[in-house]
């Protein structure tokens, strides 16, 4: 029987990081995924491919609307091959997955295929597609089994009609109508895709706007670009049923006043969040508590109930994120070599990648309201940059949230073309705890993005905004 210091079940970015850092710190290190593919779902049907889509819709839009006006002629009519498209998606995800085994056998890491059991909580048995088992035994597990799609109780997904985002990746033909259920990040960039490949889109919401967990004035924002585009929303409408009558899928709600509503189209996507996974992974035998939510409970330390084993990633508590996963993979493996790591989750940011990008981190302005904590405001929009306007990303801002005593930046958020990168400045920023004032004081490059960061500083110190 093989014996590792450390055995990871789940090759998403929790297990794959959780394993290489482990490798490099000197333990004999497993991991155990059981499809043919590493990567987990963010680089099979998540973060990966949907970005690829994005990136090949935004092509394609473009191309439609905006060469024109650059100058750019194209004889003809453009046209989609949806088909081309799905396959470069498929290949960007091979050429990454290929990348995690290579980056397996840079660090010495033993990859079983197969679905990982827990015997006891030092031996887990890998059972392999052919049919064979093989137990192995390990000082510790890293737990990263991740997540799946959840849907509600009364509708059943046929992966037809009925669809996850796992099956709007790969769609064979462009909807007339694709009807989503939840206004969040996944159902809205999935949505951007199609909308911009020629579907009608509905999004229906439950909460009173999109984006619920983020800063209110981004949601509004979100909401009327994507209006401009063409989405539909439908916000504080409640989902009663979803029906798939052939070619059709009908979906009724209740609106606003509590009367009943109906929708049809060709597709349903239900995008109404992720569900902990941790199916056939025999938990209890090894002593790991499940909570009520489907979570592995960990402590602080990200250790379960089982001393010697540890969870992380979308299986435990917190944001559903690929680098929050990351952060904890590296987390434990430190844990285990000894040192003191830190993860402050209060810095991990959230991006979607529509265009405009939204971004944030740290606190929104409900949440220091709630938390009684004063606070100023500023707030710059990109329409007022030379660089926005080079490229005609006209919509959105930057609004910085700073204490009104100390001058701390408390919380960033920003909607607007190249956003998903932006953010990663403000991090940086508040993870040295500086002020609006030396956000302000610090040069960026002329003609950038990055100016309406520097601009909401300024507005933020005292109101002192160059460009507007
Ligand atoms: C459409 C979509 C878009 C997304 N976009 C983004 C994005 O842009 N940015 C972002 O940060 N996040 C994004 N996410 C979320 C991101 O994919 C997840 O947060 C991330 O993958 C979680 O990583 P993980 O390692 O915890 O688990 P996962 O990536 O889910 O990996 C878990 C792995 O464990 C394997 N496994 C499970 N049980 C067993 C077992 N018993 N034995 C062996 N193997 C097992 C699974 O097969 C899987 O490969 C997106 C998700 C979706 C669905």
């Amino acid at each position: 029987m093989s014996i590792y210091d450390v055995a990871v079940i789940g090759s998403g970015p929790g297990g794959y990081v959780a394993a290489i850092r482990c490798a490099q710190l000197g333990m004999k290190t497993a991991i155990i995924e059981k499809y043919s593919t590493l990567g987990g779902t963010c680089l099979n049907v998540g973060c990966i491919p949907s970005k690829a889509l994005l990136d090949s819709s935004h092509h394609y839009e473009h191309a439609v609307k905006h060469f024109e006006e650059h100058g750019i002629e194209i004889p003809g009519e453009v046209k989609v091959n949806l088909e081309k498209m799905i396959a470069r998606k498929q290949t960007v995800i091979d050429q990454t997955c290929d990348g995690i085994q290579f980056l397996m056998k840079k660090n010495n890491i033993d990859v079983y295929e197969g679905l990982g059991s827990f015997k006891d909580a030092t031996h887990i048995t890998v059972a392999k597609n052919d049919g064979s088992q093989e137990t192995i035994e390990a000082k510790h597990t890293i737990i990263a089994t991740g997540s799946k799609p959840s849907t509600l109780p009364f509708i059943s997904i046929d992966k037809e009609r009925v669809i996850t985002s796992t099956e709007a990746l790969k769609l064979k033909e462009v909807p007339k109508h694709l009807v989503i259920i939840g206004g969040g990040v996944i159902g809205l960039e999935l949505g951007q895709v199609y909308r911009r490949l020629g579907a009608n889109v509905s999004v229906v919401e439950f909460m009173d706007r999109i984006i619920p967990g983020m800063d209110k004035a981004l949601s509004k924002e979100l909401q009327k670009a994507m209006k401009k585009q063409g989405v539909k929303f439908y916000t504080s409408h409640k989902v009663t049923g979803v029906t798939n009558t052939g070619d059709e899928v009908v979906i009724t709600a209740d609106d606003k006043k509590g009367n009943p509503v109906e929708f049809k189209g060709d597709y349903c996507l239900v995008s109404v969040g992720r569900r902990p996974y941790t199916d056939g992974l025999n938990a209890e035998a090894a002593g790991v508590k499940i909570n009520e939510r489907g979570q592995v409970e960990v402590n602080d330390h990200l250790q379960t109930s089982a001393a010697n084993i540890y969870a992380i990633g979308d299986v435990i508590k917190g944001a559903m994120l690929a680098h929050k996963a990351e952060e904890e993979g590296t987390f434990v493996a430190e844990t285990l070599a000894g040192q003191k790591p830190h993860i402050d989750y209060n810095l991990i940011p959230g991006v979607v990648y529509t265009w405009p990008e939204v971004a944030a981190v740290g606190k929104t302005e409900e949440q220091l309201k709630e938390e009684g904590i004063a606070y100023k405001i500023g707030q710059f929009p990109f329409r007022a940059l030379g660089r926005a306007r080079a490229s005609k990303d006209l919509d959105g801002f930057v609004k910085i949230l700073a204490d009104k005593t100390t001058d701390e930046v408390l919380g960033v958020h920003m909607v607007g073309a190249r956003c998903a990168d932006l953010i990663a400045e403000a991090v940086t920023a508040m993870e040295f705890r500086a002020s609006a004032e030396d956000i302000s004081r610090m040069s960026h490059a002329h003609p950038t993005f990055t100016e309406a960061i520097k601009e909401a500083a300024l507005a933020a110190t005292d109101n002192r905004a160059i460009h507007a």
